[in-house]
């Protein structure tokens, strides 16, 4: 048996009805855990039985390369499909864990913004490419959940990714600037829910390399409670060395280690997730 089986055996949960969320994991801050997120929460849902597609909108291909999807097995890539050259489904490769996919994406992302210029509809590929992947969903792309990964910038990519999503999710690193910069984010979700997507709302924010013997750390969570109250998730990501290893094997660190803190965080955040889903629907 496989972890991903023994996961599976261990915290199975009824695939959640009604499909799929579009979650966007978005701060345009680097460095904050926007990717390793995308990455681990998508394991850890497909672990306990969701169908998890990700879809890489960061140029740099990170989410791609840390489950292990190598550069030639991205024919089809995200800026295919945004581009219009190609169905989000001739993107989607499989991963190494069971129920978990990827539309890879390539370093030519980054020229789509100029290349798109103000064509009518550019704020919306992603949507239309999305919508069109479920009205053609087969057993193999029927997903529960979308995670969208985005660049660290508020660009076009960020605003497609905010088009296509029920909801944000942004993780937030336990630092001195964490604050910083999140109204801004805050505004540019807004703007969006008045011009492109009236449906589009914060899912939560997950602080993220949270370590418990520093000062600093607990201040800016006690911060970040006081500002964003119970949208904050209460689970809290720990800085957890196993999980800065596991991307350079190409493998989630719920494969690399999966009883590392690092993994049963993921794995708990993953529930909490899947939980108010659950009340976000009965309302
Ligand atoms: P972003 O996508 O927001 O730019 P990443 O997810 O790539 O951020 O994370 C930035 C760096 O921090 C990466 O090297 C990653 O491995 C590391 N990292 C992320 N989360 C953790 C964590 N909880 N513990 C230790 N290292 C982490
Ligand atoms: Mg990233």
């Amino acid at each position: 048996m496989t972890v991903m089986d023994q996961v599976y055996q261990e915290h199975r949960a009824p695939a959640s009805p009604g499909h799929p969320r579009i979650l966007s994991l978005a701060n345009q801050k680097g460095g904050v855990g926007k990717t390793t997120t995308a990455i681990n929460l998508g394991t850890a849902l497909a672990a306990i039985g969701e169908r998890v597609l990700i879809v890489d909108l960061d140029p740099q291909g990170n989410a791609s390369t840390g489950l292990g999807i190598d550069r030639h097995s991205r024919n089809v890539s995200t800026y295919d499909v945004l581009i219009g050259e190609a169905p989000l489904r001739d993107a989607v490769v499989a991963t190494a864990v069971p129920r978990l996919q990827i539309a890879a994406s390539t370093m030519d992302l980054s020229g789509l913004e100029l290349e798109l210029g103000s064509t009518r509809d550019r704020a919306f590929r992603l949507r239309n490419a999305i919508t069109a992947l479920n009205i053609d969903a087969t057993e193999a792309t029927d997903y529960t959940y979308v995670l969208i990964d985005c660049p660290p910038s508020l660009n076009l990519l960020t605003v497609n990714a905010m088009a296509a999503s029920d909801a944000i999710l942004v993780p937030l690193q336990c630092e001195f600037f964490a604050l910083e910069g999140l109204s801004q984010l805050l505004q540019t979700v807004e703007q969006v829910r008045s011009t492109l997507n009236p449906k589009l709302s914060i899912h939560g924010i997950v602080l993220t390399m949270f370590d418990s013997r520093n000062n600093l750390s607990n201040q800016v969570v006690a911060d970040v409670r006081q500002f964003m109250g119970s949208k904050v998730y209460n689970t809290m990501i720990p800085r957890n060395v196993r999980i800065s290893e596991a991307p350079s094997y190409g493998k989630p660190v719920l494969v690399y280690d999966l009883k590392c803190v690092g993994s049963e965080a993921y794995l708990k955040l993953a529930t909490e997730v899947i939980e108010r889903e659950r009340t976000l629907r009965a309302h």
